[in-house]
């Protein structure tokens, strides 16, 4: 009895220190479980994106979208704390990998090199913050919490992480330590939208990093593209459906890095080429993956249109075109008030319009009556 309660404790301790390379579905599937806005939602996805796709065939006619990130930094011990350089290095990851710029796209087997799309998607960290005022796009929070998990408290400020910003209007990315193995988890998106919508990752695979073999960033790649829509190239069944018909179907999850052809003709026959171990939606080393699909491109591009429309805006990557807002968040200063001659008002006037501005360059117009 002794000696099987050992093997059981040595048995749980393998599990709890494998790697577990993604959370999403996990974390989806107690989504739907817990909110039923988002279960109705999600469920009408893949009918509404295939329509979409259907009515959009030319995406190469569509302009270059372009994604503000904010990366929420939160840690316990210095080495969680990553530097801006580590961060500045996973957005150039991203990057290169969703606009086919990455050095190993040479990799790809030459019987997929005309399918491998480039994206025409461009990340930045954010210049503009939900205020209005500039911004490095990078937030850092000192936690007490050594580590989380996927019960998303890292994405609450009450709970030992940080609040997002509108998740509507920004990439919302967590770096944090996700004790046991886990490298990271999504919010794939619907027409529903919450508070955590984003992405975590563990501060050891973001950007490039010590920790092979996921050391190249492609953990974040991965994850957002699950945020836009994609799923597993193997549909998370065997032979499954990733809803995408470019990439080969596949019997399960790939690891390490297999030689080309691999599995050839497993789940269909005529498929000498086998697995496409090598898309970033595989579970394969970082080092190894180097392609998203035509398919893939049309699924993330029909994500961002239907359920992201107000994500794209090269305003907040470049900064400067401040735009007026109406938010009344306590960071931005009200500096004085005028009324339309510009004249300082220090008592308090009614029935008279007046010019407040704010310390963030936005001036709002208001008329105090009786
Ligand atoms: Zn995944």
């Amino acid at each position: 009895m002794k000696k099987i309660l050992i093997l059981l404790l040595v048995t749980l301790n393998l599990l709890a220190t494998a790697q577990e390379r993604c959370g999403t579905v996990a974390h989806t599937k107690s989504m739907i479980e817990n909110i039923p806005e988002y279960a109705a939602a999600r469920a009408k996805v893949n009918a509404q994106t295939n329509e979409w796709i259907n009515n959009n065939p030319d995406l190469n006619q569509k302009v270059t979208i372009h994604i503000p990130v904010v990366v929420h930094v939160v840690w316990n011990t210095n080495q969680e704390n990553i530097s801006d350089s580590q961060i500045e290095s996973q957005i150039d990851i991203l990057n290169a990998d969703f606009n086919r710029t990455n050095v190993d796209k040479i990799n790809t087997p030459s019987v997929w090199q005309s399918i491998a799309a480039d994206c025409d998607i461009e990340f930045c960290l954010a210049k503009v913050d939900p205020n209005g005022n500039t911004t490095t796009g990078i937030t850092r929070t000192q936690t007490t919490y050594t580590s989380f998990t996927m019960n998303n408290d890292v994405k609450e400020t009450a709970n030992g992480g940080i609040d997002a910003w509108d998740n509507d209007r920004y990439l919302n990315i967590w770096v944090c330590d996700l004790g046991s193995g886990l490298l990271g988890y999504a919010t794939p998106p619907s027409n529903w939208i919450g508070s955590t919508d984003g992405v975590v990752i563990g501060y050891k695979y973001f950007g490039n990093s010590n920790f092979a073999p996921y050391n190249k960033g492609r953990t974040a790649t991965h994850e957002v593209g699950h945020w836009l829509n994609l799923e597993h190239v193997w549909g998370d069944n065997f032979c499954g459906n990733d809803q995408v018909s470019d990439t080969p179907s596949q019997e399960q999850e790939n690891y390490s890095c297999p030689s080309f052809p691999y599995n050839a003709n497993s789940c269909q026959t005529n498929n000498a080429n086998g697995d496409m171990f090598m898309n970033f939606m595989d579970y394969t080393n970082d080092a190894c993956m180097n392609l998203f699909t035509n398919g893939q491109k049309a699924r993330m591009i029909a994500a961002i249109n239907q359920y992201r429309p107000n994500l794209s805006d090269i305003n907040k990557c470049e900064g400067g075109n401040v735009s007026i807002t109406e938010s009344t968040n306590s960071s931005k200063k009200l500096l004085k008030i005028v009324d339309v001659l510009g004249r300082d008002i220090k008592e308090k006037t009614t029935n008279t319009p007046l010019l407040y501005i704010y310390s963030d360059g936005s001036v709002k117009k208001k008329i105090i009556t009786e």
